[in-house]
């Protein structure tokens, strides 16, 4: 009998029909297939610094390690971490945050998941950022809520409309998500419009997810978290965590911030996912927080240069035009310009130019007319795809 006809048909719950990916993981793949066939492939799709993490970061995991760390841990995390991100995420944002509050994850993708598990039923609707982490509406769908879109807008600089997040609102919002600094335009929402979000939603029986994963990585001016504004703390979730600030995202560390009776919900399901994040990672996590953030300064002032080397070389290429991103290290140029339709430009840019680089349309179906670059790689490969995507488009 061959192993065909030996399985059965794969009858998966409904709710699977409705669970989506995140693309970049994808094109990754398609990308390493084409370097195992001999091509050269500059790898601007994924997400992550492409510096080492801190040495002295890896030093205290490894001594960790040596030093038995390396059993079960409590499912909302050591209590050493916890105290220490509610020490530093508070004194960042210029709030108070106690332990209880914090709950420590593998990665803080984890922090999507069960806030939208913990929080949303079916048909309640979820305001969510369109072009946005795929994951939001991934998920928003796959526990049957509503998926609510509302736009990051070139002409707004990649800020939000907070009147279109207003108009939006309903009896049946759950919740609100926000992204700042913004995967994938590098928007920042200025702390006017913070400020005016908050005064909109402080009355409200709502909770707002504030993915805050690229705080750290802001050029201009300061990080706003909506938390810092009156009534807005005990109803808001912040995601954040190591992958960005400290290029970590393979040790798997993140958190989420949220009121106490909140947080003991979201450790309950860390026990029925994952039991809880790896113990020699937080040890780890401790130090990064605790030692010395001039790594975290000096990639960002890399980033810096990077950007304007990225920003400037795609505003050449005829047919594009780009804005320069205020956090994050993402450029998001228009594309309409080439006449080509996002996702073809960006499988002809891999296919033909070997870059690899993202549809916009990875984000949600408003990411349409935009490419998403990560300038997380050497200036020198970005000037060599810089150079290929404009001989590519010569040839087109
Ligand atoms: N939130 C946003 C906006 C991201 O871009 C990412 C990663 O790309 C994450 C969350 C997840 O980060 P982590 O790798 O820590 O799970």
């Amino acid at each position: 009998m061959t192993a065909a006809t030996s399985l059965q048909e794969l009858r998966l719950a409904e709710c699977m029909s409705r669970l989506g990916t995140e693309s970049a993981f994808e094109v990754l793949v398609r990308a390493r297939a084409l370097e195992a066939a001999g091509r050269e492939v500059i790898h601007l799709e994924i997400g992550e610094p492409d510096f080492p993490t801190a040495p002295h970061i890896v030093e205290a995991g490894a001594e960790a390690l040596r030093n038995g760390w390396t059993h079960y841990g409590p499912s909302a995390g050591l209590p050493e971490l916890r105290a220490a991100v509610a020490e530093d995420a508070g004194r960042r944002r210029g709030i108070s945050i106690d332990p209880s509050e914090v709950v420590i994850t593998p990665g803080g993708k984890p922090v999507m998941f069960f806030a939208i598990l913990a929080l949303v039923d079916r048909d309640d609707e979820v305001i969510y950022p369109n072009p946005g982490f795929p994951i939001y509406e991934s998920m928003i769908n796959f526990v049957g809520g509503r998926a609510v879109p509302y736009g990051f807008r070139e002409q707004y600089d990649f800020d939000v409309d907070v009147g279109e997040i207003v108009d939006k609102l309903t009896d049946r919002t759950r919740l609100v998500i926000l992204n700042s600094p913004h995967n994938p335009t590098g928007g920042v929402i200025p702390r006017a419009s913070v400020a005016e979000l908050a005064r909109a939603l402080a009355e409200r029986d709502l909770f707002v997810l504030s993915d805050e994963i690229y705080s750290r990585l802001v050029y201009e001016g300061a990080h706003t978290s909506i938390t810092q504004f009156p009534g807005m703390k005990d109803r808001t979730i912040i995601l954040d965590g190591f992958s960005k600030t400290y290029a970590m995202t393979g040790w798997r560390l993140g958190y989420g911030i949220m009121r106490a009776d909140l947080a003991q919900k979201v450790a309950q399901l860390q026990t029925n996912a994952t039991s809880c994040t790896a113990s020699f990672t937080q040890i780890a996590g401790v130090a990064a927080l605790r030692g010395d953030q001039s790594c975290v300064d000096n990639m960002r002032e890399e980033f810096r240069r990077r950007r304007k080397v990225i920003v400037e070389g795609l505003n050449a290429i005829p047919g594009f035009h780009c804005r320069q991103p205020h956090g994050a290290f993402y450029a998001f140029p228009g594309i309409t310009g080439t006449g080509r339709a996002s996702k073809l430009l960006a499988d002809t840019l891999l296919n033909e130019a070997g870059v690899a680089a993202l549809s916009g349309t990875a984000f949600g179906a408003w990411g349409e007319g935009y490419l998403r670059f990560s300038f997380a790689n050497s200036v020198e490969n970005l000037q060599k795809a810089l150079d290929r995507i404009r001989d590519c488009m010569k040839n087109l």
